[in-house]
C-alpha cells in the first residue's frame, strides 16, 4: 500500500496534504522518499529552528533517552528545572515562572485559565469575577476549545459552535477598537506580536505600547503568543522587543521552535504583585493545572540543547541579519505579482498579488505559488490566502538564502506573461 493510500484509509483528513513524502533532514535540507532534495523553509512550520537533526540536538536526546525518558511533575525534574531558569533569565530577562506544556495551543490555554484566575482574584466593583479575553482579527492560538475560541477567525470556528465563552475580538492594530472593546468583564489581551498564520502582520510599536497602556490603566494582564515568533526568530530573542522592548508583559507563550522538532510547549507568567501581598505567578497554584506530558526529562533535554544554540550561535543576529541579506536581494525586482515583503527575521511573508497569480481550481494564490516552488525544489508555507511564508532553520546559510531567493525569482519570471 502505499503511504497516500493509507492516509486516506487511515487518517482523519483533517489536513489537506502536499503530495511530498519526507524521509530524512540535514541542516536546511529535506530529501523525500523519491531521494529528491529540497531546501526547507518550511521547517514543520517553523519547528526545526536549528535545522534538521542537528548534532547537538540528536545527542542530547540520545543520551537523555539512555538514560530517563519520562517521570512525573508529582517528582522534581532537574532537566525541567534547568530550562525554565533558562528561559526566564536568559531569554525573558524578567522575573517569572513558567509551566511546560506539548504545545503551543496547550500553553495559551494556560494563559488563558491565568487570566480567569486573575480575575477571581481581582474582581469587578461588585464581586463577580472578570473572564473575558482580548484577541484580534486574523489571530491564531491553536486548536483546542479554548484557544480555537481565542482564535478570532470564522473559519477556524466553523461547525464547532458553541465556543468557549469569554472572548471579545478587536481589530489588529487599532489601539480606539482597542479601548473600545474593554468591558467591567475584561481580564486580559492576547495577541501574537507578528500574527504568523494569519498573514504575517506585525504589530505597531505604538499598538504595543497602546495596548500595554490600556493593560496597566484597566489592570487587565497583558499576554503575547510568540508560539511561532518567539526564541530567535524574529531577529530578537523575544519578538517583542523588535518592536517596543521596554514592555513587561504578564505572560508569553511558546512551543514550535523551542524544542527543534521535538513536542513540547509552554508558558510563563509575571511575578509582578498583583496586590499588596500576591504575586500574579501565585494564582496557578498547587492543583490549578497540570499535565502528565509537560516537562519531562526528554522534552526539556531536548530544548535545552535547542536554546542554548540559539544562544550560542546568536541565532536572533544572524536572523536579522539573513533578513536584512534578504530584503537587499529583493529590493531590484520587479514582479507585479509580488506586492511586498513582509514581518520580522525569519518570519517573513511574501504577499502576493492575487489578480496576477495563475488561476488553478481548488487553491489558493499562496497554495500555486507554494506548489510551484516545491517542484522546484523549496518548500515554504502559505499564510492565509495570499502570503507565501519563509520560515527557514535560524542558522540558514547566505548561500541558502541565496538559493532559495533564486527559485523564487525564477518562479516569479516564469509565471508573469512576457
Ligand atoms: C502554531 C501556533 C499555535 C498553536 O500551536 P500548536 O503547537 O499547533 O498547538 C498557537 N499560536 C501561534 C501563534 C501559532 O503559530
Amino acid at each position: 500500500m502505499s503511504t497516500n493510500a493509507d492516509f486516506t484509509q487511515f487518517v482523519l483528513p483533517t489536513y489537506g496534504r502536499f503530495p511530498l513524502v519526507p524521509v530524512k533532514g540535514e541542516g536546511s535540507y529535506l530529501w523525500d522518499d523519491q531521494g529528491r532534495r529540497y531546501l526547507d523553509f518550511c521547517t514543520g512550520i517553523a519547528v526545526c529552528s536549528i535545522g534538521h537533526c542537528h548534532p547537538a540536538l540528536t545527542a542530547a536526546i540520545e543520551s537523555q533517552a539512555r538514560t530517563l525518558m519520562h517521570c512525573s511533575n508529582l517528582y522534581q525534574i532537574p532537566q525541567q528545572a534547568a530550562l525554565a531558569r533558562t528561559i526566564v533569565e536568559d531569554h525573558v530577562q524578567l522575573p517569572g515562572k513558567v509551566f511546560f506544556s506539548n504545545s503551543g495551543a496547550e500553553a495559551n490555554d494556560g494563559l488563558i485559565k491565568t487570566a480567569r484566575r486573575f480575575g477571581h482574584a481581582r474582581p469587578q466593583a461588585d464581586g463577580s469575577p472578570r473572564f473575558e479575553v482580548i484577541t484580534f482579527t486574523q489571530s491564531f492560538h491553536g486548536r483546542t476549545l479554548g484557544s480555537m475560541a481565542a482564535t478570532a477567525q470564522k473559519k477556524i470556528h466553523e461547525g464547532f459552535d458553541p465556543l468557549l465563552p469569554g472572548f471579545r475580538y478587536a481589530p489588529f492594530n487599532d489601539l480606539a477598537a482597542l479601548e473600545a472593546a474593554i468591558s467591567p468583564s475584561t481580564a486580559a489581551i492576547l495577541l501574537e506580536p507578528i500574527q504568523g498564520e494569519g498573514g504575517v502582520h506585525a504589530a505597531t510599536a505604538e499598538f504595543l505600547r497602546g495596548a500595554a497602556a490600556l493593560a496597566k490603566k484597566h489592570d487587565l494582564l497583558l499576554f503575547f503568543d510568540e508560539v511561532q515568533a518567539g526564541f530567535g526568530r524574529c531577529g530578537d530573542l523575544m519578538a517583542w522587543r523588535r518592536m517596543a522592548p521596554e514592555i513587561q508583559p504578564d505572560g508569553i507563550s511558546w512551543a514550535k521552535g523551542m524544542g527543534g522538532g521535538f513536542p513540547i510547549g509552554s508558558f510563563w507568567i509575571s511575578d509582578r504583585l498583583i496586590d499588596d501581598t500576591r504575586a500574579l505567578s501565585s494564582l496557578m497554584n498547587p492543583g490549578s493545572h497540570g499535565s502528565t506530558y509537560g516537562g519531562n526529562p526528554l522534552a526539556c533535554a531536548a530544548s535545552l540543547a535547542v536554546l542554548e544554540v540559539i544562544v550560542k550561535d546568536d541565532l536572533s543576529q544572524h536572523a536579522l541579519a539573513m533578513e536584512e541579506l534578504i530584503r537587499q536581494e529583493i529590493a531590484h525586482w520587479h514582479f507585479p505579482m509580488l506586492q511586498e515583503l513582509r514581518g520580522m527575521g525569519l518570519l517573513l511573508g511574501f504577499v502576493l498579488n492575487a489578480d496576477l497569480v495563475p488561476k488553478i481550481e481548488g487553491k489558493t494564490p499562496a497554495q500555486v505559488i507554494v506548489s510551484e516552488l516545491m517542484q522546484r525544489g523549496l518548500l515554504t508555507v502559505p499564510a492565509g490566502p495570499d502570503v507565501v511564508r519563509f520560515l527557514p532553520p535560524l542558522n540558514v546559510s547566505r548561500d541558502e538564502i541565496r538559493s532559495a531567493l533564486q527559485i523564487l525569482h525564477d518562479t516569479f519570471q516564469s509565471l508573469t506573461p512576457h
